[in-house]
């Protein structure tokens, strides 16, 4: 069994220990495989052990990676999650290879994804990044304009709002972990009470996956937990 197999096999069982302990369903929380910085063999070893989701942050990677894969393997159907900063130039090859966006912290980067996905492809997924630790260096849109931008993006024809999304602040203490997820989740629930209609909430990465989980994520985002320490070129 190849590592990325053995890791995939490690991290499933962490999510199911992690539902388990506060009585929610393995599978109502799904893993997206996030191979940043690792090569399309890495990707294609993961989809042999049953892996279909992928995350990736750099557009011209991820690009690459999806031609690749869909050209010499068809048959694996990844699906491929846009995770990553967005520029308003970049928008259209967002919008015409990927099936969700979770970075979408602006109602003009929203409105350009909805003008630029092409009608022969389903609606694209759409998650709203939040600034969950209130930091002004940190992505996503303030909490206190999230429900507003929600419902903006939700009216748009070519986006699926599905949920919200945060990074928070890193931190190893897990009473702080989960109560910025809580944070999330409480919004996610203000949203629904106010109509819309969401079903996901993206939260979670390799360090602080079972706060996340036991905070009610419906996606969490693994990174180093199956690929390994990730090395960035110069
Ligand atoms: C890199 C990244 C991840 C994965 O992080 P790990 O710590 O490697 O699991 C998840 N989400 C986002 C937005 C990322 O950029």
């Amino acid at each position: 069994m190849s590592l990325i197999s053995r890791n995939l096999q490690a991290v499933h069982g962490a999510i199911d220990a992690a539902a388990q302990a506060v009585s929610r369903q393995p599978h109502a929380v799904s893993l997206l495989a996030v191979s940043k910085t690792f090569a399309v063999s890495a990707v294609l070893e993961a989809a042999a052990a049953g892996q279909r989701a992928f995350g990736e942050n750099y557009l011209q990677e991820a690009l690459d990676k999806i031609a690749v894969v869909r050209a010499t393997r068809p048959d694996l159907a990844l699906e491929w999650h846009f995770i990553g900063p967005i520029q308003s130039n970049k928008t259209r090859p967002i919008a015409e290879s990927f099936d969700w966006v979770h970075s979408v912290e602006r109602e003009k980067i929203a409105r350009r994804l909805s003008d630029q996905r092409p009608e022969k492809l389903p609606p694209l997924n759409i998650c709203l990044q939040v600034n969950i630790s209130g930091e002004a260096s940190k992505s996503g849109v303030p909490a206190s304009e999230a429900l507003a931008v929600a419902h903006a993006i939700a009216a748009m024809p070519r986006l699926r709002l599905r949920g919200l999304m945060a990074i928070p602040e890193p931190t190893s203490v897990v009473a702080e972990q989960r109560l910025a997820f809580r944070q999330l989740h409480d919004l996610f629930d203000q949203c629904r009470a106010a109509g819309l209609d969401l079903d996901t909430l993206s939260m979670g990465m390799s360090s602080d996956l079972p706060a996340a989980i036991a905070e009610g994520a419906t996606i969490v985002r693994v990174g180093t937990a199956i690929f390994g320490t990730r090395t960035y070129a110069e």
